[in-house]
């Protein structure tokens, strides 16, 4: 991979932030967007702005077309079966209320269980809680081991018959930890329990093939891999949408209405109510068009390389607690520093021009676990570098002697 090169395709990397060349490490929480995605969103608004599945005009009909071959794209990237088992969401945190509102309307019974890890991301948390709650069903916790993996033989120990649902993340945004994700499916689906993966922090690192995976759904956002905010994805095998029930009401997403009831369309569009994001999905399809070219096979093992460099770099300075340590990990690395607030040593960082994230990651009950405030975490992308990590080692080390 040439990096020079890829960095030249991002125009917001080459500022500098406090008189300091920009090393942008928090790739976790949104990923810069390459030219190619800015220019298609430009030419969507400039050229042939309107809406889509409506107008019989050339701009509604160039839209509706642009839209369809960005859900043919995303769905060969993924593996899907079909276009129609791609349906376009706000995002992962979005694409999780659907699917935990209508898989839960559809198969929770009181006393029914939701198995969720303790490292999940507030959204696979909170959804799962407001269905449960008018189901009278109940979140059962998988808790994690001192390193932050999980073991296989606890959930074993965990299902029951009443477990229904499991949703889990392959990656962990909070610490980097790559789950055994086709070993916990095969175990789940032995039970028939439902699988929803949320591959928001995989899908721009690990290929994914969802007919290889095996689980029910999967979630992701665009803005995680080099795409709009705004936009994501739900993807389920199409039988399997076709009869979940709808879980917003509205315009494209309906075959008829009266004034008393309605039918309504199959999947995608049956949870495309209204409007969708035109821009949104034409981008995320450049986006993936993007990661394609260069292909995701290259990008992991760039990011591999990164990482490993970044922790053998990292458990040198003295004081340091990496989470994880040793395990394998996919995008991100999180540390603290004895006695040390992390805020303290992320607004250093951003003085000498380092962006990382610090704090709970949406992730309290993975922090309660390890009873801390909050990490630090350094998230890659395929345009960083090791020269980036240097210097990251090296803001640590100056912001570490102001701190001391
Ligand atoms: N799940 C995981 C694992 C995440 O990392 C994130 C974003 N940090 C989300 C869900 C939520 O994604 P979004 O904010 O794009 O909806």
């Amino acid at each position: 991979m040439d990096i020079l090169s890829i960095r030249e395709d991002f125009p917001i990397l080459t500022q500098t932030i406090n008189n300091k060349p920009l090393v942008y490490f928090d790739n976790g929480a949104t990923t810069q967007k390459p030219k190619t995605v800015i220019n298609t969103l430009k030419e969507y608004y400039e050229q042939y702005n309107s809406n889509v599945h409506r107008g019989v005009h050339s701009l509604s009909q160039k839209a509706t077309d642009a839209e369809e071959a960005a859900r043919h794209t995303i769905a060969k990237f993924i593996g899907a079966t079909s276009d129609q088992e791609i349906i376009f969401t706000k995002g992962t945190t979005d694409s999780l209320n659907l699917i935990a509102h209508s898989l839960g309307m559809q198969v929770l019974h009181e006393g029914d269980e939701i198995i969720l890890p303790e490292m999940e991301h507030h959204s696979n948390i909170v959804p799962w809680q407001l269905i449960a709650a008018q189901k009278g069903a109940k979140i059962k916790t998988w808790n994690i081991n001192a390193d932050g993996t999980l073991d296989i033989e606890a959930l074993k120990a965990l299902i029951t018959a009443k477990t229904k649902i499991l949703s889990i993340t392959w990656v962990s945004n909070a610490l980097g930890v790559i789950n055994p994700i086709k070993e916990i499916i095969k175990i789940a689906k032995k039970h028939q329990i439902k699988v929803v993966v949320d591959a928001a922090q995989s899908i721009q690192h690990l290929p994914m093939n969802v007919n290889e995976l095996g689980a029910d759904f999967m979630v992701f956002s665009g803005h995680k891999i080099y795409g709009p905010t705004g936009i994501g994805v739900l993807w389920g095998n199409k039988e399997a949408l076709d009869i979940l029930p709808p879980y917003q009401g509205g315009g494209s997403m309906i075959k008829e209405v009266f004034m008393d009831h309605s039918t309504y369309q199959e999947s995608p569009f049956r949870f495309e109510a209204g409007t969708p994001h035109i821009a949104g999905i034409i981008g995320l399809g450049a986006a993936i068009q993007y990661v394609q070219d260069i292909g995701l096979d290259k990008i992991k093992t760039h990011e591999n390389e990164l990482i490993t460099y970044a922790e053998s770099q990292l458990e040198k300075i003295e004081g340091i607690q990496i989470y994880a340590s040793k395990i394998p990990k996919s995008g991100a690395i999180s540390f603290n520093f004895d006695g040390i607030h992390p805020f303290d040593v992320g607004e250093l960082l951003n003085m000498q021009g380092v962006a990382v994230r610090t704090g709970h990651h949406c992730c309290q009950p993975l922090m309660r676990h390890f009873e801390i405030p909050g990490t630090i975490r350094a998230s890659f992308a395929l345009y960083n570098t090791k020269e980036e990590v240097d210097i990251l080692i090296q803001a640590l080390t100056t912001a570490l002697k102001m701190l001391r």
